[in-house]
């Protein structure tokens, strides 16, 4: 069992975490990263990333990630491959007992643990994941141009990804399974307007069809929970819109959450309820989630816990 005591102790190796040991590094703060299982964050999960700034071409995923923590390595943060399993904000300097039963005191704490995407949960959809089912209309949507798509979901998120959608593919089809939206009205009225959108009402997806070699997705198989009919729809694509459960239970009744578990971060900035404690990245944001935002507000939050400690 080490202890250990660092200025700043990152929660998260995502574009988030990284991007906040760099800054942090580089402001001689020495900071401890716990990676936490998914060394590298989501998009270790996805093969190329094709819209983070500075490359022409597509790049590997992982190998970005490699990057990120090689170049806050170059300037002296540690990564430690542990996941925070307690933490206590209430107490000064802040604690955190990681999985390894290592000890981690921090005078400042950056939180970007991340979320993860709701998926269906259906045995067909872990065979097509990248290869024609997607979580983010703004990652994947360019790939399915012309193409004809479906979305499901209704919240704002799923309408919002079906408008987003509209505009490259050839048609979208948003399958929902209740009889109304609970999008935004405002939002729900520029969704009704698209020519090339329709919705199926009362439906869920039974399977995700396609064919093996290269993996494929060529229809989705539809069920009206009003009726149990089975129906076919051909698509190129499935895009699942059904929300995000942000990576906050460790935080519970220490942080100001909002109702969808989301840290609540003062308007502008990166602090969290609790002074000197800073949350960056998907953890605290539900609205752009890329890799781009994460790292931004990584750079913001190395800054403020900068600020905290001088
Ligand atoms: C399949 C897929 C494709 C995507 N494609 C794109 C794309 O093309 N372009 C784009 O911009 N964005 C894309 N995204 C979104 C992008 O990956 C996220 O917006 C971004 O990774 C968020 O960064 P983050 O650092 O906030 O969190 P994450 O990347 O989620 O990282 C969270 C980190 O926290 C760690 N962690 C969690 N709990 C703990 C704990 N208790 N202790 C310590 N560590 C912990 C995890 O191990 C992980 O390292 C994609 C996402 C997915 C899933």
């Amino acid at each position: 069992m080490t202890v250990y005591h660092t200025k700043v102790l990152i929660l998260g190796s995502g574009p988030a975490g990284c991007t906040a040991a760099i800054y942090a590094s580089r402001a001689n703060l020495e900071p401890i990263i716990a990676t936490g299982l998914q060394h590298g964050g989501q998009l270790t999960t996805c093969s190329e990333i094709e819209n983070f700034p500075g490359f022409a071409e597509p790049v590997q995923s992982t190998w970005l990630m490699e990057q990120l923590q090689k170049q806050a390595e170059h300037f002296g943060a540690t990564f430690l491959n542990d996941t925070i399993i307690n933490i206590d904000l209430s107490k000064r300097p802040f604690v955190a007992i990681g999985d390894s039963k290592d000890t981690y005191y921090g005078d400042t704490v950056i939180i970007a643990t991340g979320a993860c995407a709701r998926w269906l949960g259906i045995k067909s959809e872990l065979k097509f994941r990248g290869f024609g089912i997607s979580i983010c209309a703004t990652c994947d949507g360019f790939f399915f141009r012309k193409k004809n798509i479906a979305v499901v979901g209704g919240g704002n998120s799923a309408a919002q990804e079906t408008i987003y959608l509209s505009k490259i593919a050839n048609k979208v089809t948003l399958i929902h399974r209740r009889d109304s939206l609970r999008a935004e009205k405002i939002i729900q009225d520029r969704l009704f307007a698209l020519s090339n959108v329709e919705i199926i009402w009362n439906s869920i997806i039974d399977e995700i069809i396609g064919s093996d070699n290269p993996p494929n997705v060529t229809a989705i198989l539809l069920k009206n929970v009003k009726t149990d009919i089975l129906s076919e729809l051909p698509v190129d694509g499935l895009f699942i819109a059904i929300g995000h459960n942000p990576n906050s239970s460790l935080f519970k009744s220490q942080l100001e959450l909002d109702n969808e578990g989301y840290i609540i971060t003062k308007c502008g900035t990166t602090q969290t309820s609790v002074p000197g404690v800073f949350a960056a990245g998907d953890i605290q944001d539900k609205i752009y989630k890329q890799a781009i935002t994460a790292a931004g507000t990584g750079c913001m939050s190395a800054q403020e816990a900068n600020a905290f400690l001088s």
